[in-house]
């Protein structure tokens, strides 16, 4: 679908990768913007999520196996859990979720997919070399640990897939006490390993402020603590109305807010759903866990070194964005981790977080246009919005202004 607006201005709903990538770029190209936040910079998943840009491990989460997973995920020690309540929405997203997990579907989200993590770090470049001050460290390799060589049959099969996509994914094998020498921190439950290279990690609260603070250097407007009520189409431009009763009126008007989006969103005829799946992590000091970014697949339990501590991270949670916190997801995390490690003081743990990864039904994002040529989404991300943030704000910033839909969005249109 084209466009006949030519945009000078925009209002982009949501400061979080998504909303401040897309206005970092409309700002390159001379757009006026304003960005609105309800509370704050990085107030929802940018914050605390692993700060991973591991494109050879983004795959749709809609996967064959969720099926095994999911009638699991009603037992409180499951990393992926499903809280039981009466919530239609929330049982028709699963529904629709659930009809995405054949390997067929998940193949040909994959390969949209792929040709997102062909571009996702080049676009992290361009930030980097327009003056975005925090960009990506380049890691020592990945480490992925497993309990045993079954586990890790899987996600060589996922590697596989991605490779024969045309993207190359460069790792080694290595056996349980090659995996254990490379980490110490790892106990002798660990029995395989994959050490994958050419992958990056940021450290998402610095990046977010950096990537504010160049949003505001290219003549940018941030307002936050004030949330949008309402967005229309008045034909000759955009209003969005605030809650404290205010109005920003632009040509343009991007809707980036994450697991909030769906409500927003509806009206302008996109029907595929937004769900939080809800993921939790904390700090640690460094004693006795991995110096170096590791995956624990198996108990879906990440490890990112960052400023002198290590954020642990994990869960799946598909409840409201909004709940409060459950300390019961945090206890899960500790309870799967603790057999793969050796001594750790949990107790000596800081920052709890929880925050929503904006998931769809088929796994892919939302980027692009909606029914009103003036109103435009870059959400959706699910597991990957820090991979593919700056690279979906990116695309969707050429479309906006040349009306054209680049190749790469065509399977990630909202109103599919
Ligand atoms: C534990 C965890 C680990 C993760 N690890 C990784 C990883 O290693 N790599 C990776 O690529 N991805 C990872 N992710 C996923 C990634 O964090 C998300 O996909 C990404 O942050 C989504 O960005 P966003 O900008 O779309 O949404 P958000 O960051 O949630 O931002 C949305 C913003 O919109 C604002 N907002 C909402 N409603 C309104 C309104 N009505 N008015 C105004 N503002 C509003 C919110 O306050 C918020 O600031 C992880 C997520 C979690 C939870």
């Amino acid at each position: 679908m084209s466009s006949t607006v030519s945009p000078r201005s925009a209002v982009v709903v949501g400061a979080g990768v998504a909303g401040l990538s897309t206005a970092w770029f409309l700002l390159q190209e001379g757009v006026k913007v304003t960005v609105v936040d309800r509370r704050h910079v990085a107030a929802g998943a940018s914050w605390g999520n692993a700060g991973w840009l591991s494109p050879a491990l983004a795959v749709p989460l809609p996967e064959p196996s969720a099926l095994r997973v999911g009638l699991k995920a009603f037992s409180s020690t499951s990393p992926v859990r499903v809280p039981l309540s009466a919530d239609p929405a929330l049982a028709r997203f699963l529904g629709r979720f659930i009809r995405n997990c054949t390997h067929r579907r998940w193949q040909v989200a994959l390969q949209a997919l792929t040709v997102l993590n062909q571009q996702a770090l080049d676009a992290y470049d361009l930030l980097a070399h327009g003056g975005v001050a925090d960009t990506t460290w380049q890691d020592d390799p990945f480490l992925i640990a497993f309990a045993g060589e079954s586990q890790r049959e899987s996600m060589l099969s996922e590697i596989d897939h991605i490779r024969s996509g045309g993207m190359t994914v460069d790792f080694d094998l290595l056996d349980g006490e090659a995996t254990r020498t490379r980490e110490p921190a790892l106990s002798g439950r660990v029995r395989a390993g994959i050490l994958l290279r050419g992958q990056r990690s940021i450290d998402p609260p610095r990046f977010l402020a950096s990537l504010h603070k160049a949003v505001v250097q290219a003549g940018g407007r941030v307002l936050e603590g004030d949330a949008v009520t309402g967005v229309d189409d008045t034909g000759d431009g955009v209003r969005v109305d605030l809650v404290d009763g205010t109005t920003e009126t632009a040509d343009v008007a991007v809707l980036a807010a994450g697991g909030w989006i769906s409500p927003l969103a509806r009206k302008f005829g996109v029907r595929t759903p937004v769900q939080a799946g809800r993921g939790y992590s904390f700090s640690m000091p460094t004693e006795g866990l991995p110096s170096a970014p590791t995956y624990l697949p198996g108990q879906r339990v990440v490890f990112t070194p960052l400023d002198g501590r290590v954020r642990v991270s994990g869960i799946m949670e598909f409840a409201a964005p909004d709940r409060p916190l459950n300390r019961r997801s945090i206890d899960t995390i500790v309870a799967a981790a603790t057999p793969m490690l050796g001594e750790v003081d949990w107790s000596r743990r800081s920052d709890e977080w929880v925050g929503p990864r904006p998931c769809t039904v088929d796994g892919l994002p939302l980027v692009g246009r909606t029914e009103s040529e003036r109103v435009f989404v870059c959400g959706g991300h699910g597991m990957w919005g820090i991979a593919h943030g700056p690279l979906t704000g990116k695309l969707l910033t050429q479309q906006i202004l040349s009306g054209r839909a680049p190749a790469e969005l065509a399977a990630l249109s909202p109103l599919r």
